[in-house]
């Protein structure tokens, strides 16, 4: 296949599966295509849905690799360094997504990474690592979570290496990526797709098959509308969203995993917060609530659950609070569906830390913020 049609077959794969919120949400997920020696990737702060060829940017594979190889000290972020030593041409305005590096790892010419609700009912389980060998054999490689960046790429290759000497094969095009997502590699279009239809109906086969132990929900007795306005006031915020149907008054409960436990993947942490808020069940509760919130963790809550009753998120904008809403309505489903297969596992308290302290997260969040 020559580069231009790769590129199409690249636009058309983000394009499909990143307008799903099954399998990205806002600015998540990434996409690469390689050719003659160059990856050519998308950059942080456009969304797969509104990828275009000419947002793609060009960076030296045999740089790259040589960046994950090597162990010398780099001036700032690695990935980052790694990146402008690799970059062909003008900077321009665009930056290069921190996960650029695994996608030289690849030898396919399309990889797609994603973060679909599905699929992280298995990465985002204690059980994951055996889940995957039950459901998919020697066919996809796991990788344990690492925190992103170089860290990340270099457990993906040793994962990799792993995979080769133990089956004497050439490492699957799919890894599964603890508490965070997918990658799916492949040489067309038909081959990505077809193996993202595989891994997504296979997992949701295994989600219907499992027991399921659902109690009816709660009636819905908090004022929402009251509680809503309340949070606006205590917050400042411009906006707030909220949920309160069947699902969250089964799923936001206390003791779900994002309820109390902490974020599932790193993407909850940029769009929804770490941990939400507890809010009593009446409007006038809110404000010293929010005031506790903000003395303990320097800031106001991005997501407010009242448990059993409803979720409400608050942003700079409608959009702004509607994707932190959906994001933390999406970690409450995988949590539910990870708990049919298993048992839900969260991001630790050093692993979230991480990505709260991350200078390039908080660049991408900045962002998304203007987009
Ligand atoms: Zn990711």
């Amino acid at each position: 296949m020559d580069a231009a049609a790769l590129h199409e077959q690249l636009i058309r794969l983000s394009n499909h599966y990143g307008s799903q919120v099954e399998h990205a949400r806002a600015g998540g997920g990434n996409a690469s295509v390689k050719h003659d020696g160059v990856l050519h990737i998308k950059p942080s702060g456009t969304t797969l849905a509104a990828l275009r060829d000419e947002d793609l940017v060009p960076l030296r594979i045999d740089v790259l690799l040589e960046a994950l190889a090597s162990d010398a000290p780099v001036e700032g972020d690695p990935v980052m360094a790694a990146a402008s030593a690799a970059r062909i041409g003008e900077p321009g305005g665009r930056r290069p997504s921190v996960e650029i590096l695994f996608h030289a790892l690849m030898p396919e010419a399309l990889v797609l990474h994603l973060h679909p609700l599905v699929a992280n009912a298995v990465t985002c389980n204690r059980h994951g690592r055996r889940l995957a060998e039950k459901l998919f054999a020697d066919d996809v490689v796991w990788v344990d979570y690492i925190d992103p960046g170089v860290p990340l790429a270099r457990g993906i290759a040793a994962a990799r290496r792993e995979h080769e000497e133990r089956t004497g094969r050439p490492a699957p095009a799919i890894t599964l990526l603890g508490n965070h997502g997918i990658i799916v590699a492949g040489d067309s279009y038909d081959e990505v797709a077809e193996r993202i239809d595989h891994l997504t109906r296979t997992i949701s086969d295994a989600i219907e098959a499992a027991p399921t132990s659902r109690s009816a929900p709660a009636a819905l007795t908090v004022d929402v509308e009251a509680v809503a306005n309340a949070l606006r006031e205590a917050t400042g915020a411009e906006a707030v969203a909220s949920a309160s149907d069947d699902f969250v008054r089964s799923n936001a409960v206390l003791g779900a995993g994002p309820v109390c436990h902490g974020p599932l993947i790193p993407d909850q942490i940029v769009y929804a917060g770490s941990l939400p808020a507890h809010l009593p069940d009446d409007a006038s509760g809110v404000a010293a609530t929010v005031e506790r919130f903000r003395s303990e963790h320097g800031r106001a809550p991005v997501t407010c659950v009242v448990p059993g009753q409803a979720v409400f998120a608050v942003g700079a904008s409608q959009k702004a609070a509607r994707n932190a809403l959906d994001t933390f309505l999406d970690a409450l489903r995988v949590a539910r569906d990870a708990d049919r297969l298993g048992e839900v596992r969260v991001m630790d308290e050093r692993e979230r830390h991480f990505i709260e302290n991350w200078e390039a997260e908080a660049y991408r969040q900045s962002v998304a913020a203007e987009s």
